[in-house]
């Protein structure tokens, strides 16, 4: 659609410039390149570990800094997908900035069906805790449009370093044209309840809070042109969670169970892309 967009404003452009004189020698005609369409497959999953570099992302009631248990549980969920038989492209595989676009850039240049964003919460309220859920949208409440803030927060003290560009003027038409939204609040679905069905499982549903399924409008999933989520796999700010969520075993519980949902979720997306309404009648909690 773009194509057809961009090439309908060239030769608007075209009929209203004054012809250019003609050459005395005909061009030499540019080599012809062939474009093939990019070929998406639910079963390649970008996963996007957050922050990272000169952005630490939030920060830890003893000092646990975001992005470093953004990059373990990434890795984490990364091997959990390869070894269920998807392939997985990482956005980061260490402590290096990687601005926001470009995360999206990967994504959209890789063929990836799916785009899962990794983060950690924090809040003023340290009793807080619990792991939320987001899909692209306008922001489903207060809280969840200061997270978006927050986490957006990293684009601009990027693009005033010169790293990246500002998103603000972009955002609202974006929204405007979620086609992925459907698709996108499916992935969302899969993945948190899986999320929660799992960890509570073997934490107990005293201590995993279920925060919910949210939407909210994140600069890192409006880019997308896939379905993308965005998990904050729990909160910094809360001391007994700070520390479980840098454990190794939290970590692997987490990418056990994303796996599990995006399973889930390739299930229902390939049966909807073959005609059954699988992905409009949600499966059963
Ligand atoms: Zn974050």
């Amino acid at each position: 659609m773009r194509a057809w967009i961009g090439l309908a404003v060239l030769l608007l452009g075209c009929a209203s410039e004054p012809l250019p004189a003609p050459p005395t020698e005909p061009p030499t005609p540019a080599p012809v390149v062939e474009l093939q369409p990019i070929v998406r497959s639910f079963r390649t999953v970008v996963v996007d570990a957050g922050h990272g570099g000169e952005d630490d992302g939030a920060l830890g009631l003893s000092g646990v800094r975001e992005k470093d248990v953004t990059l373990a549980t990434a890795q984490r969920i990364a091997a959990a997908l390869r070894k269920a038989g998807l392939v997985v492209i990482e956005t980061r595989t260490d402590d290096s900035t990687v601005p926001l676009p470009r995360r999206t850039e990967i994504a959209d240049a890789s063929g990836a069906g799916l785009f899962l964003s990794v983060h950690a919460n924090s809040a003023p309220n340290t009793a807080a805790h619990g792991i939320e859920t987001y899909s692209m949208a306008l922001a489903s409440d207060e809280s969840a449009m200061r997270l978006a803030e927050r986490e957006n927060r990293a684009e601009e003290v990027l693009s005033e370093a010169g790293l990246s560009r500002r998103p603000d003027d972009q955002i609202v038409d974006a929204l405007r044209h979620g086609a992925n939204a459907d698709w996108s609040h499916a992935l969302a679905q899969e993945v948190h309840r899986a999320a929660i069905k799992g960890l509570q499982r073997f934490y107990g549903k005293g201590v995993i809070q279920d925060r919910h399924q949210r939407t909210a409008p994140f600069w890192v999933l409006l880019d997308t042109e896939i379905p993308a989520i965005l998990l904050e796999v729990g909160y910094l700010t809360e001391a007994g969670e700070e520390q479980r969520i840098r454990t190794r075993a939290y970590q692997d519980k987490v990418a056990e169970a994303v796996a599990e949902g995006v399973l889930a979720f390739v299930a229902r997306a390939e049966a909807a892309e073959q005609g059954s309404p699988a992905l409009s009648a949600p499966s059963s909690p």
